[in-house]
This record gives C-alpha cells, sequence and structure tokens, in this order.
C-alpha cells in the first residue's frame, strides 16, 4: 500500500535531509464510518525531506494511488473559479500558438473537460487524459476524447508514434502527485512538438511557508516545489522554462511555460524569481526548518486555546469537512474531546467522521439548531467567504476561530 522513498523523487539524491514530520497520519482525503475499527484506518508516515542536490522538498513515502484515489469524486467544472480561469489561460495560449484545425491540445489530469472545452469551441482538436473512470466519462459526454491512463513516458511515446504530439499540453494541479516524476516529465519531452508549449501549474513552496499553510501536507502531495528545483528538473529532459507568473490557485501556485531547450531560453520573469529564491534561501535547507518552528507553535498554540474555550464551558465546533482540515486536527491533535463536530455542506460527508481524529461530521443545519459558541474555520484561507455565508450564526453571538497563521478569536 505504500512505497518508502530512499533517493530524491527528481534528482535521484541520496542524502535526503528531515525537515519536519507531521506523524503517522491517515489518508486526509478519506472520510471514515464513525465506528470503523482504528486498526481498519490505514495510516502512514507524513514526513517532508529536503533534497540538498537538486533543492526539492518532498514527502518519504508513496501511497498507492489505487488506496489514495479510490473514492476520487473531485469535478472541476463545480468550481468557477476553475472554469473561469481555465477558459482564460485556453484564449491566451491559442492566440500566442497560433493553433488552428490541424493542431492538437493535450491536457494531463484532464477531468471533466472543463478546460479542453475551451479549445474545442474555438475548432482545436483535443486530447484528455483522466485516470478515473467516473470523471473520464463525463468528459467524453461533452465531446471530450479522453483516454482513460496516468500519462507517463510510454503513453508519451505511443501518442508521438501515432502521430498525436502536442502543440500545447496543459497539466494543472497534477506533478506534485505524481510518484514518477521523472517519467511524467520525460514524457512532456517525448510529446511536445518542436515549438510546442507546455503550460504547467504547480502549488509554490514559497506561497506555503509563508502563509504557513502547512495544512496542504498530505499523502496525494509527494512533492512541494519552488522554481528552482523545478528549473533542474526540466533542464534534464531538454527543456527550459521560458516564463513564469504567480496565480492564486491552490492557495498560491507558479505556472510555467515550458518549451525545448533548443530554440527558446528563460525569459527575464524566470531569471527574476531565480534569483529572488536565492536571495529568500529557497534553495537551503534552513528556509524549510524557519517553517517547521512556525508549525510547531501553532500545534502548541491551537490546542492550548480550544482548550481553554472548552474549560469555560462553552462548545467548539468545527467548519469544513475536508483534507486540510483533517491535517491540521490530526497535526495539532484535536479530538471530539476539544472539537464536538464538524460541519460540511456536502450531503455525502454527512454521518461520517473525519479520519484520524474521529470527529463526527453533521450538516450545517446544527448550526443553526444548535448553535455552537466557537467555530473553528478549518479552511481559514477561505475564511472571509465562511463567515458571511454564517452571518445567521454570528448575529447570534456566535464567534470564530481562525487558526493559521496564528490562531485567533473573531
Ligand atoms: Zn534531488
Amino acid at each position: 500500500m505504500m512505497t518508502p522513498t530512499v533517493a530524491c523523487r527528481a534528482c535521484g539524491g541520496a542524502q535526503l535531509v528531515p525537515v519536519v514530520s507531521l506523524g503517522t497520519m491517515a489518508l486526509a482525503n478519506a472520510l471514515v464510518p464513525q465506528d470503523l475499527p482504528k486498526s481498519d484506518e490505514p495510516a502512514f508516515p507524513l514526513e517532508l525531506v529536503f533534497c540538498p542536490d537538486c533543492t526539492l522538498v518532498q514527502l518519504t513515502v508513496s501511497v498507492s494511488p489505487e488506496l489514495l484515489f479510490r473514492d476520487y469524486v473531485y469535478f472541476s467544472s463545480y468550481s468557477d473559479t476553475v472554469v473561469r480561469s481555465a477558459r482564460e489561460i485556453a484564449r491566451r495560449v491559442m492566440q500566442r500558438q497560433a493553433l488552428a484545425g490541424g493542431s492538437l491540445a493535450v491536457e494531463v489530469a484532464s477531468n471533466d473537460g472543463y478546460l479542453l472545452q475551451h479549445y474545442k469551441e474555438a475548432g482545436v482538436p483535443v486530447l484528455g487524459i483522466e485516470p478515473a473512470q467516473n470523471i473520464a466519462k463525463v468528459a467524453e459526454e461533452r465531446g471530450i476524447p479522453t483516454l482513460r491512463d496516468f500519462f507517463g513516458r510510454d503513453l508519451a511515446a505511443t501518442l508521438a508514434k501515432r502521430g498525436q504530439s502536442a502543440d500545447v499540453l496543459h497539466a494543472n494541479n497534477v506533478l506534485a502527485h505524481v510518484p514518477d516524476l521523472n517519467g511524467f516529465v520525460a514524457g512532456i519531452s517525448l510529446v511536445l512538438k518542436e515549438k510546442g508549449l507546455a503550460v504547467i501549474e504547480v502549488p509554490y513552496v514559497k506561497d506555503m511557508i509563508d502563509g504557513c499553510a502547512f495544512d496542504t501536507i498530505y499523502h496525494e502531495h509527494l512533492c512541494y516545489f519552488s522554481l528552482t528545483a523545478l528549473d533542474r528538473l526540466m533542464d534534464r529532459y531538454g527543456l527550459v522554462i521560458e516564463e513564469v507568473e504567480s496565480i492564486p490557485a491552490q492557495g498560491g501556485s507558479l505556472r510555467l511555460f515550458v518549451r525545448r531547450k533548443a530554440g527558446y531560453g528563460q525569459g527575464p520573469s524566470v531569471i527574476g524569481l531565480l534569483a529572488d529564491e536565492a536571495t529568500w534561501g529557497v534553495g537551503d535547507l534552513q528556509f524549510y526548518r524557519n517553517f517547521a518552528s512556525k508549525m510547531e507553535a501553532v500545534r502548541q498554540t491551537l490546542p492550548a486555546l480550544l482548550k481553554t474555550l472548552k474549560g469555560q464551558g462553552r462548545i467548539v465546533a468545527g467548519y469544513g469537512a475536508a483534507a486540510k482540515g483533517a491535517v491540521l486536527l490530526n497535526y495539532c491533535r484535536i479530538g471530539p474531546e476539544v472539537l464536538d463536530y464538524v460541519v460540511d455542506r456536502n450531503p455525502h460527508k454527512q454521518g461520517l467522521a473525519m479520519p484520524g481524529v474521529r470527529i463526527p461530521v453533521v450538516s450545517p443545519d446544527r448550526l443553526v439548531e444548535q448553535p455552537p459558541d466557537d467555530l473553528l474555520i478549518l479552511p481559514w484561507n477561505i475564511a472571509e467567504e465562511v463567515m458571511a455565508q454564517q452571518a445567521a450564526y454570528r448575529d447570534r453571538g456566535g464567534r470564530f476561530v481562525i487558526p493559521i497563521p496564528v490562531p485567533r478569536v473573531v
């Protein structure tokens, strides 16, 4: 069910240095039945290590994709922000690459076709690659040809042989999930046309650290990328990052425009950010060790704050039963003795329990019918939005607890 990592996922370096351990943790996305015996709930080490050879930060184990993604039901088109951003980038790329009826736009982890639909509408042939059967089916139904497979060296070679090389290849929020990082990047190199463009979006490790967003560390996310680490990775496969931009996706991501080294070079945005990263120390172990200290501070102060509230006879509940919340609660060891329940709008989650800590998940109706005194906002990055939605709760005197970067009551 799990493979330990003995060498760097990117460069093969063998001197991986521990940065921080979040302990042995249940799978953050897998809500469990309340009465599931603890021994039946799989849990794996969640530890970050740093590769001094190529600067990549990564996990020490890979949990098998079959186990991680068995209940994968995320549809990209459910998020307006994702669809809007997809339309915008598709238009830009079509213009930049002068795509037409003889071109091919490929997306790896194409989900329900939320992005490729914009190419298709403009008359550009498309090909999606998506291993999740149920999601690929939805894409096919809207007319997006979709290969139900994992992308890597072999699939890329097959596509190239069939004459299905890409004028543009999108890979959004997938690189960090890939156990065979080298096979994936080698695949991009194999399938990209001579003047092709790969557009790759990855969560940015610098944004995670600046925001103290350690709750984005979970088993699905194998790698935590800086531009410095990405630059070295691409370079080994004859690829170059021509341009980079910061985007708000996933709490702060980088969008890379990647080309073949033959014919292209690093543009000013890449040269500039690489220099900034060198100044910030993003390539140094100490940078990540400082982050570990900030995490530890939250682990001390948040449970203490909640216990104080509880000690005053207040009822404390949580909001949002997502992976981030599961990581936060497990790392800080906050269980049902402190947090009575977690509310979530998704009816499929109600009646189950948060993984590991086993706090029951209930409907948000509870906030109105039997309001708690304090509500811990687990998706703290959208705290403003949650507080606006829960105005009725606040009007009745309910308070909110925002856990990160410094736990506080509002
Ligand atoms: Zn390395």
